[in-house]
Formats: C-alpha cells, sequence, structure tokens
C-alpha cells in the first residue's frame, strides 16, 4: 500500500486535532462530565484555557507544561496522546493507503487509544465509548467489503469479533477477578477489526492480549492478569485532578493490553506470519 507524502502530513495533523479531543474524552468520561461543555480549563484553578493555548503540542511547549493563569504543572500526557494520536494516524495511512478501510481502521486507532488510557487510568472500560464503537466500526467496515467486492473479509470480521469476544467472556466467567465483561466487549470489538486483516491477526490479538498483561504484571509486581491489584476500581475516578498523578500505582489493565496486543497485531502480523513461514520452510 502507498500513500502520498501530502495525504500522510494531512492525517498527521488531523491526528492531532483527534488527540486534541481524545483527551477531553479521556478526562471527562470517567467523570461523568459532559464532553462539549465547558470549555477547555485548567483543571487546577478551573481558568479557561485561551484558544492559542490550546493548539495540540505547541500550546503545552508555549506554556513550558504550566498553566498560564496559576503556573500548576500540566501533565505532559496531554501532549503526548495528541502526539500519539498523530503518530498512529500516521502510521495506519502508510499501512492502508489510499483505501476503503483506512477511515475504520483511524476509528479503530483513535477508540482504541481513548479505550487504553481510561482503562489504564480508572479500570474501566466505559459502554458508553465501547457500545457505539461497534455501530461506527460496522458501518465504516462494511462497505469497505462491498467496494471491494470481499466479502469474505467482512465475514471473517464477524467471525472474529465473536471468537476474541468468547474468549473474553468466558475468561471473564471463569476468573472475574482478572478479566471482566468489559474486556469481553472490548475484545469483541478489536476481534471484529482483526478479523477483517487475517485470522493469524486474531491469533495474535487473542493470544497478546495475555501475553502484555502477563509481562505488564510481572514489571508491576502485580501477578498479572489474576493479580489481586487488577480488581477493576470504579471508585477510583475521583482523586487527584492530574491523570498522571492516577496512574503507575496501580496494577496492569487488561483492556489497555488487548489494546498493544491488537495495534500490534495490526501492524506486525503479515512480518511475523512470512518470518514464520520462513522458519517452517527452512526445516
Ligand atoms: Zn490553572
Amino acid at each position: 500500500m502507498t500513500a502520498p507524502l501530502p495525504l500522510v502530513g494531512l492525517l498527521g495533523v488531523l491526528g492531532l486535532a483527534i488527540g486534541s479531543f481524545l483527551n477531553v474524552v479521556i478526562y471527562r468520561v470517567p467523570r461523568q462530565q459532559s464532553i462539549l461543555f465547558p470549555a477547555s480549563h485548567c483543571p487546577s484553578c478551573d481558568e479557561p484555557i485561551k484558544t492559542r493555548h490550546n493548539v495540540p503540542v505547541l500550546g503545552w511547549l508555549m506554556l513550558r507544561g504550566r498553566c498560564a493563569t496559576c503556573r500548576q504543572p500540566i501533565s505532559p500526557r496531554y501532549p503526548l496522546v495528541e502526539a500519539g494520536t498523530a503518530a498512529l494516524f500516521i502510521a495506519v495511512t502508510l499501512r492502508f493507503g489510499i483505501s476503503l478501510q483506512l477511515p475504520a481502521y483511524l476509528f479503530m486507532a483513535a477508540v482504541g487509544l481513548t479505550l487504553a488510557m481510561i482503562d489504564f487510568d480508572v479500570h474501566r472500560l466505559p459502554d458508553s465509548i465501547v457500545l457505539p464503537a461497534y455501530i461506527v466500526s460496522v458501518l465504516l467496515l462494511m462497505p469497505a467489503g462491498a467496494g471491494d467486492g470481499a466479502w469474505w473479509p467482512a465475514s471473517r470480521a464477524l467471525l472474529g469479533a465473536i471468537a476474541l469476544g468468547s474468549i473474553y467472556f468466558t475468561l471473564a466467567l471463569a476468573y472475574p477477578v482478572g478479566a471482566t465483561f468489559g474486556d469481553a466487549k472490548l475484545a469483541g470489538l478489536l476481534g471484529f477489526y482483526l478479523g477483517w486483516l487475517s485470522w493469524p491477526a486474531v491469533l495474535i490479538g487473542a493470544l497478546g492480549g495475555l501475553a502484555v498483561a502477563a509481562v505488564g504484571g510481572v514489571i508491576t509486581g502485580s501477578g498479572g492478569v489474576t493479580g489481586p491489584g487488577s480488581v477493576k476500581s470504579p471508585g477510583a475516578v475521583t482523586g487527584s485532578a492530574d491523570p498522571a498523578a492516577e496512574v503507575g500505582v496501580r496494577s496492569i489493565a487488561l483492556g489497555t493490553c488487548l489494546v498493544v496486543a491488537a495495534g500490534t497485531a495490526v501492524f506486525f502480523t503479515t512480518p511475523v506470519v512470512s518470518w514464520y513461514g520462513s522458519l517452517v520452510g527452512a526445516s
């Protein structure tokens, strides 16, 4: 797949703007605040943020990471989410080129990043984001199937959603401490996108989620997905206004791991499969 350079640049800028919106969603949805009103304001002093300081990444740099009014530090996570969304948008554009799948996988990137961050922060995957995302995903990917005359990827996408959703639904039943039905709903959504690509992508998404959770559990010392520290805690939303202060203390969030694994599957399944094929072929 090739993408012309102006398109890649345009999607990068769009990614910065969308990333700025995702920051609002990541901060406000778990707190049950409106994502439209009021306009962006400092979490410390409530002072509205001036338009020129609201420019993605640059605004934060101009302010040197501090509120213009009260000088309280503003988390570097805000510019990082903006830059990260831009980087993901560029990567997805390079991966899919000008195609009918491109809008669908850009949406997957935006929604995946949002849910990964929210789960990381508060160990919840809000239905208010996950369930509408199913509808948007079907509406975006199904025309790609019709347009390309490719009905098998579309059918496999549905089977992928059922497969990944069922695996994590079963896990949530068997190990309610480690996995929740929220994780199962997210797994189904990600399975839809991975199924569209290939069965190996579904497999990498399914196993990768657990692998990332296990590694993350070892690093954070929480014992992976079955560790007692990974119980989802809906009450954890309150507390510091700075999202960065709320992270890093709790154990790994399975939803975040699922998104990391799905992202890996989108970009690396083809190289991994051909590497495996060359191994098998050489033996
Ligand atoms: Zn302030």
